[in-house]
């Protein structure tokens, strides 16, 4: 059996060597390094795959969303409602640029930002929801929508872990993850979704006016070479990333397809374990893109299971093991604990199982088979 593991980028590595090494030795031929051709070609390719009028490529997923915030102008002391259950660079963003953020908590099924939870979190100073698509399926997008309408609010999506989910209306419309909000962010870090060879990160947006602010902000505020109308930051997709990116992304769907065969196959080998609850999927099948395989379980010692799963070579993940509330950074007297009951719980029950497009049977079969060993003990 091949070696388990978290996420195989070697494996997917040798799937596409014969697209990806001349893409990448295309750039060094031609030493465009920097905003060359091969960034443009991969941003129009990712704007026609995604359905949306603009995508500005930069430098990875934290920088995609502060400028993101930026862009829209938010000021210091405006508030931004956003998930306690998730990877600290949402938080942090909003936090560094002296905005408050607000965090709130999540569904206990899809691990998503609570509608109830948002509306109760609104104050005349909210400016902005920031969504983060957990987990590789969307937040629900129409409520939060719907919201922002009713309180003039910006709505960003963290789409880092999304990128070729698709969002099903309840009207069975469909638009892909990261395409609904204002505006949106993803990550090209090596094991998201889509990811490239180092660094890299997008914004997403379809209105004309933020997009050509977005532009400036990226490029240290600059619209016209050496005239530095706003403050900006120098945040760019290198040529090379943009290279793996542009090889890579026809591939998107089909490791979408891949990482819910992987799922489909954890799904039924635990369907009768009842200490074992298995991904709940919103909508229809394409919604959930598997960035991570996320078990909930219960009355069994998650952290036993951890140990046992790894003494038997394989790795697993705890995404993500202390709320963001009461992480030291971002803790605020006004927080209230009873108002975190699920995300307080959530933290001890999770734990992401190995998922990546070159997962096989074989070692699905092991990885299930010695998880239920251990409940059978
Ligand atoms: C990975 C990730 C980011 C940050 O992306 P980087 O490219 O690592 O900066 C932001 N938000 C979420 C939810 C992520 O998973």
């Amino acid at each position: 059996m091949k070696k388990i593991q978290m996420v195989d980028l070697k494996g997917q590595y040798n799937q596409i060597k014969d697209t990806v090494n001349p893409s990448i030795q295309e750039v060094i031929e031609t030493t465009s390094f920097i905003n060359g051709p091969k960034v443009h070609e991969f941003q129009r390719n990712l704007e026609q795959y995604l359905d949306v009028k603009h995508v500005i490529p930069c430098a990875n997923g934290t920088d995609a969303l502060q400028i993101a915030m930026m862009g829209l102008g938010l000021k210091p002391g405006d508030e931004v409602i956003t998930a306690d259950f998730t990877f600290a660079a949402t938080v942090e963003v909003i936090a560094l640029l002296n905005l408050t953020p607000v965090l709130v908590d999540v569904n206990p099924d899809d691990f998503n930002i609570n509608i109830e939870a948002i509306k109760k979190a609104i104050t005349p100073k909210t400016k902005a929801i920031v969504p983060v698509h957990l987990f590789g399926q969307c937040a629900n997008m129409e409520a939060i929508m719907e919201i922002a309408k009713s309180h003039n609010l910006f709505v960003i999506e963290d789409n880092a872990q999304a990128i070729g989910a698709t969002y099903t209306y309840k009207d069975g419309t469909k638009a892909k993850a990261g395409t609904i909000g204002h505006v949106s962010s993803t990550s090209f870090f090596p094991s998201k979704n889509l990811g490239c060879y180092g660094d890299g990160g997008a914004i997403f947006t379809n209105d004309d006016d933020l997009a050509h602010t977005i532009r400036g902000i990226v490029n240290h505020g600059m619209y016209e070479r050496y005239h530095h109308d706003v403050v900006g930051v120098n945040s760019r997709l290198d040529s090379i990333q943009a290279a793996v990116l542009d090889a890579k992304l026809p591939h998107l769907d089909d490791y979408c397809d891949r990482r819910r065969d992987a799922a489909n196959k954890y799904d039924e080998a635990f369907k009768n374990i009842s200490s074992i609850e298995t991904p709940y999927r919103n909508g229809s099948d394409d919604n959930h893109v598997f960035h991570q395989y996320t078990l909930k379980v219960k009355d069994i010692d998650r952290d036993a299971l951890v140990k046992h799963l790894n003494a038997h070579n394989i790795p697993c993940g705890v995404y993500y093991p202390i709320p963001l509330h009461l992480q030291k950074a971002y803790a605020d007297s006004r927080y209230n604990e009873a108002d975190f009951s699920i995300t307080n719980q959530l933290v001890n029950d999770v734990i992401s199982l190995p998922m990546h497009t070159e997962l096989d049977d074989e070692q699905i079969e092991y990885i299930t088979s010695t998880l239920i060993n251990f409940i059978n003990e």
